[in-house]
């Protein structure tokens, strides 16, 4: 798969000075800012790395975990994406001109992802929640499998809540710190949502209460010991002001089994790896010397055949730079049985 496809090229350049007034308006809060310790394992040593949009990252000396500290408060994130010119960009023309690639590249596959996690694990789907739904593509999709007995969104925004509903969608109109669900879920996903949250920790804990006993969880994020994050680094286009928290697949396993989860797995199903390093190679934002001979050389052929066998190993070796990581909550207590 190309960026392109679903970043068009030619809606970027507006997109890049929407954000560019998002970073400025973030930074003229910077005093309000508040320290915080590691995301996933709250440790307090760490080492500092860079700044980049005037944000310090810094890696968990303890579980590896890169994160921003001071960071925005929740109040303050809250505002941020209700005043997002990138937000507001991105609604009028990227999703517009690229919703129907979006719906095939990224969204089915996404359902493909969520019914092989089910078929691997031998489960029926009963009612699958999503947090942060959108444009409601996945639900709509999902809903149309006929394998699901309810399809539920949780959608802050009040105009995307309402394409949703206009999709058919059932939907919770508020963010998570404040929902509970009328009957606990089979399986909730959350795909790009963790990374951006105030609190990941918070977050996993209303997963645990609002997952039934068995049921299952699904999340992606950011893998920062990939090969696009780790060959680019603060270059990444995963490295942004938007994104708070950046795990790696044993510092998100260790995350959620610290609130009770069990039989967690960690994939990296990315798709974009190559495509992204060739990029940022083209715009002269790495070097050979970075990228090393090999992979300097491998990206020089630009064989497309060659590029998704490097993409597949990058998936199967768990090297991609986009991970999913599945959790179960235990069955009530006395019940547990071995899997
Ligand atoms: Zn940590």
């Amino acid at each position: 798969m190309k960026v392109d496809a679903i970043r068009p090229d030619r809606l970027m350049a507006g997109q890049r000075e929407a954000m560019a007034r998002d970073i400025a308006m973030l930074s003229s809060w910077r005093d309000g800012f508040v320290e915080v310790a590691c995301p996933a394992c709250d440790g307090q040593g760490r080492i500092d790395l860079y700044a980049k949009y005037g944000l310090q990252h810094h890696r968990c000396a303890d579980c590896g975990t890169q994160y921003i500290s001071p960071r925005p408060t929740d109040e303050m994130l809250g505002r941020f994406y209700a005043l997002s010119e990138n937000y507001a960009y991105w609604a009028a023309h990227i999703y517009p001109a690229s919703a129907e690639t979006r719906r095939v590249q990224v969204f089915r596959p996404r359902l493909e992802l969520v019914r092989r996690v089910l078929a691997d694990r031998g489960r029926k789907g009963g009612t699958l929640v999503e947090v942060g739904a959108g444009y409601g593509i996945l639900l709509e999709e999902a809903a149309a499998t006929g394998l699901f007995d309810r399809c539920i969104g949780l959608e802050p925004s009040p105009r995307l809540a309402e394409i949703c509903r206009d999709r058919g969608i059932e939907v919770i109109e508020r963010p998570y710190e404040t929902t509970e669900l009328d009957q606990p879920a089979d399986i909730i996903v959350a795909f790009e949502v963790i990374e951006h949250l105030f609190r990941p920790a918070d977050f996993t804990a209303w997963l645990f209460r609002s997952v039934r006993p068995g049921g299952l969880i699904l999340l992606t994020c950011p893998n920062i010991s990939g090969f696009d994050t780790l060959l680019l680094g603060h270059h990444s286009t995963a490295v942004d002001h938007q994104h708070l928290n950046y795990f790696t697949p044993t510092s998100i396993a260790r995350l959620l089994e610290r609130f009770g989860f069990i039989d967690v797995t960690v994939t990296t199903p990315g798709r974009l790896d190559v495509d992204l390093v060739r990029r940022a190679w083209r715009e002269g934002l790495v070097d050979e010397a970075t990228l090393g001979p090999f992979v300097a050389h491998v990206l020089a052929t630009g064989d497309d055949a060659l590029d998704q066998h490097l993409q597949q190993f990058l998936q199967q070796a768990s090297l991609s730079s986009h991970m999913m990581a599945v959790a179960r909550r235990p069955d009530a207590a006395g019940a547990e049985t071995a899997p």
